[in-house]
C-alpha cells in the first residue's frame, strides 16, 4: 500500500476505516497532520513560528543551561534580561557552537531539570571523524520529532508500505523483524524488515540482496556506492526495489545517476547527524534538500558570519528547536552546503542545493583557489572498470588517486584519467595512482572521496 493510500491500524472492533488508532499513533499523526501544513506555509510564516519556539528554547536554556547562562550574560545582556524578546537581529549574534565545546563541555551543555514531560533523556554518540567522538543528550521529544520526520520522508516519496525494508547499515544485527521499525509501524502495517550490518563483506551483501530481494534498501552512500559497482561488474542485479535511500554520508555525485543506470530504480537522500537527528530531506519533485524548518533552524554561513545568498556556498550551523535536554543553539555540524531558491515544488521550506563535506574535503591548486572538487564521474565509467576511489591531495598541484580495481590501470588509462580531472578540476594536477585492496576507513567514520592534506587555514 503506497504511503498516500495507506490506512492507519484501527484498534476499534470492526471500525476499518477511517481507522481509530492508538494514543501513541494518534500523536504521531497529530504531529504529520501539523507538518502536512506547515510544509506549504510561506517562508516569512515559517520564520516567524520559528522564533516562537526558538524563544521559548532559549528561555529555558537560559534558565537551566550552565553554558549558555554565562556565555549570553556577557555576550548578549539583552537576551539575558528578557530572552522572550530574542528577535533574528539578536540571533545573528548568538554565539556559534562548536564541536570542540560539544566535546569538551559536554556537561555544561546538559540542562540538570529537564521538565518530566520531555520524557527523559538517553545518549547519542557522534562519529568523531574529525577526532574524538562527542556524546549529546536527546530527549524523548526530541526523538519523537526525528520519528516524525522519518515518516514525513516515506510520505514525501511515497513509499509503499507492503513492500519489505532491507537495512544493511552500521549498529544493526543480520536480522529480521515482522515490520519496518519504529517508523512507520506506530500508525501503520508494514512489511517486514530485514538487516545486515554494514560490514558484511560486498558479495555476500550482493546475495542477501538478491535472496531477500526487497522493495526498499537503506544504506550508507558509500556503502550503496560499492554495491552497485559491484553489482554492475558482476551482472547480478537486484530485482523489485521500488527506491534506494541514503543516508548519514555526503552522496558521491555520481551515485543518482549510477543507481538508475544499473539498478533502474531512484534514489532518495536525507540529511541527518547525530547531534540534531534529521536536518534537510529530498524534496519530492528534485534532487535538492528542504531544510525542516519545524524542528531546526538550518543557517549557511560565510566565515566572516554573513548568511549565504543562493548560490553560494557556507557553513552549516544548525539549532534543534526540540531538544530542550542539550540545547543546541547555532551548533557548527562542520559540513558545508549550497544556499538554494525557493523550490517551485511549493513548499516554503528552505531549500539547500547541495550538501557538501568537511573543509578537509575540499581542494585547492597553485594559484591558491580554494574549491569543491568536481569528479569526472560520466567519463570515470567508460575509461576503466573503477571501484571504489579516493583522491589525496598531497601538495597544492600534487593529488594521488587511491583505486580498488581487479589489475592495475595501464599507462594510457591513468593519463586519459589524469586529463578527464584537469577539465573538472581547471587545473592538470600532478597525478599518481596508487592500486589499493580497499578504501581505508575507520569504523564510525565518514566515507570521504577527496582529501586535502594541504588546505591554507581556515580564515
Ligand atoms: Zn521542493
Amino acid at each position: 500500500m503506497r504511503a498516500g493510500a495507506a490506512i492507519p491500524t484501527s484498534v476499534v472492533t470492526g471500525q476499518v476505516w477511517p481507522a481509530l488508532p492508538h494514543s501513541a499513533a494518534q500523536t504521531m499523526l497529530a504531529a504529520q497532520f501539523q507538518l502536512e501544513r506547515s510544509q506549504w506555509w510561506p517562508a516569512e510564516l515559517l520564520a516567524q513560528r520559528q522564533l516562537e519556539q526558538l524563544r521559548s528554547l532559549v528561555a529555558f536554556a537560559l534558565q537551566q543551561v550552565p553554558h549558555y547562562r554565562k556565555l549570553i550574560a556577557a555576550l548578549l545582556p539583552e537576551v539575558a534580561r528578557e530572552p522572550r524578546a530574542l528577535t533574528w537581529e539578536s540571533f545573528a549574534r548568538w554565539p556559534i557552537l562548536k564541536k570542540s565545546d560539544l566535546r569538551d563541555h559536554a556537561a555544561a551543555l546538559v540542562a540538570p531539570a529537564l521538565p518530566p514531560d520531555h520524557g527523559g533523556m538517553s545518549w547519542n554518540f557522534t562519529s568523531g571523524s574529525t577526532g574524538t567522538p562527542a556524546r549529546c543528550a536527546v530527549t524523548m521529544v526530541a526523538h519523537f520529532f526525528r520519528s516524525a520526520l522519518a515518516l514525513r520522508h516515506q510520505f514525501w516519496h511515497d513509499l509503499d508500505f507492503s513492500l519489505k525494508y532491507a537495512e544493511i547499515r552500521p549498529g544493526v544485527p543480520a536480522g529480521r523483524s515482522p515490520g519496518w521499525g519504529a517508523v512507520p509501524n506506530v500508525a501503520y502495517e508494514t512489511g517486514p524488515g530485514v538487516t545486515l550490518p554494514v560490514s558484511t563483506a560486498l558479495e555476500a551483501q550482493l546475495d542477501w540482496l538478491l535472496a531477500e530481494a526487497p522493495g526498499y534498501l537503506l544504506s550508507t552512500a558509500s556503502n550503496l556506492r560499492a554495491l552497485v559497482l559491484h553489482s554492475r561488474e558482476t551482472g547480478r542485479i537486484p530485482q523489485g526495489l521500488d527506491a534506494v535511500l541514503s543516508y548519514a554520508e555526503n552522496l558521491p555525485a555520481d551515485l543518482r545517476a549510477l543507481v538508475q543506470e544499473v539498478w533502474h530504480t531512484r534514489l532518495i537522500d536525507a540529511y541527518s547527524c547525530t547531534e540534531t537527528g534529521i536536518v534537510a530531506l529530498q524534496c519530492p519533485r528534485h534532487a535538492h534538500y528542504h531544510a525542516q524548518a519545524e524542528t531546526v533552524i538550518v543557517e549557511v554561513l560565510h566565515d566572516d558570519g554573513r548568511p549565504c545568498a543562493a548560490g553560494e556556498v557556507g557553513r552549516l550551523v544548525l539549532t534543534d528547536l526540540t531538544n530542550f535536554g542539550m540545547p543546541l543553539i547555532r551548533y557548527e555540524i562542520g559540513d558545508y552546503a549550497e544556499a538554494g531558491v525557493p523550490c517551485d515544488c511549493g513548499r516554503g521550506l528552505p531549500v539547500l542545493k547541495r550538501i557538501l563535506g568537511r573543509r578537509r574535503n575540499m581542494a585547492t591548486d597553485p594559484t591558491g583557489r580554494v574549491f569543491w572538487p568536481v569528479f569526472p564521474s560520466r567519463e570515470l565509467h567508460d575509461l576503466a572498470p573503477l571501484g571504489q576511489l579516493q583522491l589525496v591531495q598531497h601538495a597544492p598541484a600534487a593529488i594521488e588517486l587511491r583505486y580498488v580495481m581487479a589489475r592495475e590501470l595501464s599507462a594510457q588509462e591513468s593519463t586519459r584519467i589524469s586529463a578527464a580531472f584537469a577539465e573538472t578540476l581547471r587545473y592538470h594536477f600532478e597525478f599518481s595512482f596508487s592500486r589499493v585492496a580497499t578504501i581505508e576507513r575507520q569504523p564510525g567514520q565518514k566515507y570521504e572521496e577527496f582529501i586535502s592534506l594541504c588546505l591554507p587555514a581556515e580564515p
